[in-house]
């Protein structure tokens, strides 16, 4: 009777365009997973499929995150929405495999969901002014995070216990490693166990470190994020890179401070070996014993012209980049904020050779800004400008967090 019930219930779920209050609306999606595995009804899964599409392109902010209600004058997140939207990606991503669950799911948690954590790791709600349709949110004290203990706290610590299943998965044939993450752990895939440690610093660093040890043989995938695999285009992966090709209004990583270098480079049993890259994942087949794999890929800094959305209640009006003029800017899949406010118009200036420092776990990168597209090109008038992820709020909060920028990449 329980079950009749729920497709009852699935039955009267509303469509996106009547959507207001995202967490209420991405919950009833959840639901309609579970449903989905417990009676395998199709029907269910064109409809997550189809409203997953919907949300995707009019539904989100350029942070990978939601809004938490679809009103123009709406200028809040909220923790628990921002969960179940990673929730509902990766649990897409298992029942379908289709990589762009997995990029979503990853892209929400490095920088929306953490950039919404507060310093007791509760999450958060915030009315702090701002209009995120321009790139800039407020918190609702300065320089803290409103935790909203009694909702979103709840729901993202329950997020962060649904992430962690996914972080490595597998099934008779296969292993994937989706998400990068310090684990260390066994499982058991059919009689065998399989002993698996993966160290990594990403997403500060373009490193995993993995050692498998199990009787079985199977294929090791490993996800290649798509920024990864489209930059710089034509370029095989495995080849060294000129990444100051003009691929990108962006830069690369100083190779003297070994942030992973400038080329894609796999070393499996201690041999150098050329990526199989299928369906955004590498594979490596493990036939023996013992499986080392060593993977380093360089972090570039890029830049994304997001179309923005006004989240007009039953519909949605876009801004096209061509005419916000803005960018997001990305060292590999974090997006970055300038840990000292710019000035009302300020251009950012992305250098070919931008400075890194990373201290107690923090990165902090060096780029410049100018007051006009004329000084751009005169170098005495560019003023040091220090950028961080968005999900470093957490250690550095601010009163208002900007994260689209008009930028001007030069060539050195
Ligand atoms: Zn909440």
């Amino acid at each position: 009777k329980y079950l009749e019930l729920a497709r009852q219930v699935a039955k009267l779920v509303k469509p996106f365009e009547h959507a207001i209050h995202s967490h209420h609306f991405f919950s009833t999606l959840r639901g309609m997973v579970n449903l989905y595995l417990e009676t395998a009804d199709t029907s269910l899964l064109d409809r997550l499929e189809e409203e997953w599409e919907k949300i995707n392109t009019k539904g989100l902010l350029p942070t990978g995150g939601a809004p938490e209600h679809y009103l123009t004058t709406w200028t809040s997140d909220e923790g628990c929405s921002e969960a179940d939207w990673m929730m509902i990606n990766l649990y897409m991503w298992s029942i379908t495999r289709k990589i762009r669950y997995i990029e979503a799911a990853e892209k929400t948690l490095l920088n929306h969901f953490f950039w919404n954590q507060s310093a007791n790791g509760g999450f958060s709600c915030n009315y702090g002014g701002g209009d995120f349709r321009n790139g800039k949110m407020g918190n609702h004290a300065p320089g803290k995070r409103n935790e909203a203990y009694w909702c979103c706290s709840m729901h993202g610590t329950y997020g962060l216990s649904e992430i962690a299943k996914y972080v490595v998965t597998f099934d008779n044939r296969s292993v994937w490693v989706n998400l990068f993450n310090d684990i260390k752990g066994a499982l058991r895939m059919m009689d065998s166990e399989v002993k698996f440690s993966l160290r990594t610093l990403y997403p500060l660093k373009g490193q995993l470190h993995l050692e498998i040890e199990s009787e079985n043989p199977f294929d090791l995938k490993i996800r290649a994020p798509s920024w990864l695999q489209s930059l710089p285009e034509g370029i095989p992966l495995g080849q060294s890179l000129n990444l100051s090709a003009p691929t990108s209004v962006g830069a690369r990583p100083r190779p003297d401070i070994n942030l992973g270098g400038t080329s894609l480079n796999l070393t499996v049993n201690g041999a150098s070996v050329q990526p199989d890259i299928k369906d955004g994942y590498i594979v490596i087949p493990k036939k023996g014993r013992r499986l080392k794999v060593e993977l380093n890929f360089p972090m570039q800094v890029r830049t994304e012209a997001p179309a923005i959305s006004s989240f007009s209640y039953n519909k949605s009006d876009f801004v096209p980049a061509s005419v916000t003029g803005k960018n997001l800017i990305f060292y590999g899949p974090s997006i970055l904020r300038p840990v000292d406010k710019l000035e009302e118009g300020e251009i950012v200036i992305i250098p070919d050779n931008p400075d890194f420092r990373i201290e107690k776990g923090l990165l902090r990168i060096k780029f410049f800004a100018v007051k006009s597209p004329e000084d751009a090109a005169d170098k005495e008038k560019w003023q040091a400008r220090i950028f961080e992820p968005i999900s470093q709020e957490t250690f550095s909060p601010m009163d208002i967090t900007e994260y689209l920028f008009r930028v001007e990449g030069l060539k050195s």
